[in-house]
């Protein structure tokens, strides 16, 4: 009897190319729509790559809707605001949580976001191509030449000058040889979770309670007059504990956090969690998100049986992506340190100021480490990955220890360090010169030129 394979060895074929562009963005979160725009705006021509037939990946698809801190500006500031005029997102807002106060952004409609992501795209001149998966870099002589992509019509090419990886994973960047570290010094990631979102909501009475139970919902914001967009409301602790004694239901977090995010009767839950899970490994995802649907389905329980308001209330949405907090941190020409980002340590060749809350979900218990900190700058160099030439990262894998990525995973520096890349792939392409040696200077012109301020010393919060 002769024993099963290993390993299959893959004929080589060819693959026909596509497109021939300078710049292609691989991943369309947070962060890649930013880069695109970036780019393009500087007249470049670049091609936006995504896997899901949607923008925005966990902003939207994932559900999450709402930026962990105030947007200082730039592009991600410009999108918010046009998702405001249009009635897509709220207006920022200040929240308790417990240790004092936080400036967050108002969330967005996730749906409206995917539309007005993909305009602001089409209006730059960026080429998006949805349901491509981006399966293999180009690489010849350690530089980026572009990638491969799997889509509809088969294996393809697509080539390009400068390649931004902002799949979160490092996906392109890890694979074409740059080094990288996952997660804590130990190897341990973040948990995985997974949105879902409750209609028929009683939104007045639910307000009203949680405006009233400050020691059951021990962080939030509840605004006076527009629940649709204005209420975020952490803790629960206590309650959960008593759900789980008297039912036997095991759940994993001993916080949860409700928003709303524009609908009148709409709550988005953000409350499971799997430990120990890696958002690498395919078996690991598939294991984690049956999980998560018994969560999930325990919690819909959880909060109709408990939590004033929610009487009425059933689940109306699901995330279709499991939602990875942590895998890959790509390394830079610089590693961003938890002591960099809660000292606010002045870097020369800033390329962001990000103001978001240091938030760590514990990475072998229940506990969410929340907090506010002063303003940080994040330096170019973490975008420009070791030992390859002609690809920068942005979004959450980039070049950083697992505390400072407790602050730079958030949605407002994902975008920020997004749009960076975008200007300097462009600056790139523009003056012939390889990613590593751009001029930063011209880049952090394009940037302040965009509002988004650079020096944290001169951020008033
Ligand atoms: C449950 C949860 C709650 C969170 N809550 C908050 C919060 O309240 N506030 C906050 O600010 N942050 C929060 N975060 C963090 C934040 O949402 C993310 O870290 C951030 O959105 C990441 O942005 P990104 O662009 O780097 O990655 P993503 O948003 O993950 O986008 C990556 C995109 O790339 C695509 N992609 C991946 N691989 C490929 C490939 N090979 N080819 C083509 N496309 C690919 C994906 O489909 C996706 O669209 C939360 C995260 C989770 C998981």
């Amino acid at each position: 009897m002769t024993s099963k394979p290993s390993v299959i060895v893959e004929p080589a074929r060819e693959v026909p190319v596509l497109l021939d562009v300078d710049v292609v963005v691989a991943g369309a979160g947070s962060a890649g729509p930013m880069a695109a725009i970036a780019a393009a705006r500087q007249g470049v021509k670049v091609v936006l790559i995504e896997r899901f037939g949607a923008l925005g990946g966990n902003l939207t698809v994932g559900m999450n809707s709402k930026p962990s801190g105030l947007l200082p500006g730039g592009i991600p500031l410009e999108f918010w605001e046009r998702a405001q005029e249009i009635g897509a997102a709220g207006s920022r807002y200040v929240a308790d949580i417990g240790k004092g106060n936080i400036g967050l952004t108002a969330p967005c409609d996730p749906e409206m976001a995917k539309i007005l992501l993909a305009r602001m795209c089409a209006e730059a001149g960026v080429q998006i191509l949805f349901e491509a998966m981006v399966v293999a870099p180009i690489v010849e002589d350690n530089q980026m030449k572009g990638v491969i992509i799997e889509c509809k019509d088969g294996r393809r090419a697509i080539l390009a000058k400068v390649v931004i990886d902002c799949t979160a994973d490092g996906d392109v960047a890890a694979s074409a040889g740059a080094p990288f570290i996952v997660g804590s010094e130990e190897g341990a990631m973040q948990p995985v979770s997974m949105y879902f979102k409750m209609n028929e909501v009683d939104m007045d009475r639910f307000a009203e309670w949680a405006r009233n139970h400050p020691e059951d919902v021990t962080e939030r914001y509840i605004s006076p007059d527009r629940p649709e967009y204005g209420i975020w409301a952490t803790g629960f602790e206590r309650m959960l504990k008593k759900f789980q004694a008297e039912t036997g239901i095991k759940l994993q977090r001993e916080n949860i956090t409700l928003k709303t995010a524009y609908g009148k009767t709409e709550v988005f839950c953000n409350s499971t969690r799997v430990i120990g899970a890696s958002g690498l490994s395919v078996l690991d995802i598939s294991n984690a998100i049956m999980e998560l649907y018994r969560q999930i389905e325990a919690n819909a329980r959880f909060f109709k049986e408990n939590v004033p308001g929610f009487e009425n209330a059933y689940i109306n949405g699901i995330s279709s992506m499991l939602g990875v907090r942590e895998t890959r941190h790509i390394l830079g020409d610089y590693i961003l340190t938890g002591e960099d980002v809660t000292t606010g340590r002045h870097f020369e060749d800033s390329i962001a100021v990000d103001l978001a809350a240091m938030d760590i979900h514990d990475v072998k218990g229940s506990l969410v480490r929340f907090e506010s900190y002063p303003p940080y700058e994040i330096p170019y160099r973490c975008l420009v990955p070791q030992k390859i030439d002609q690809v920068l990262v942005a979004g959450r894998c980039i070049s950083n220890d697992h505390v400072a990525h407790g602050r730079t995973r958030n949605i407002p520096a994902c975008m920020a360090t997004g749009q960076a890349a975008g200007f300097a792939a462009a600056v790139a392409v523009k003056t012939g010169r390889v990613v590593r040696e751009v001029d930063v200077n011209s880049v952090q012109e394009l940037i302040l030129a965009t509002g988004m301020p650079i020096d944290a010393r001169q951020v008033e919060i």
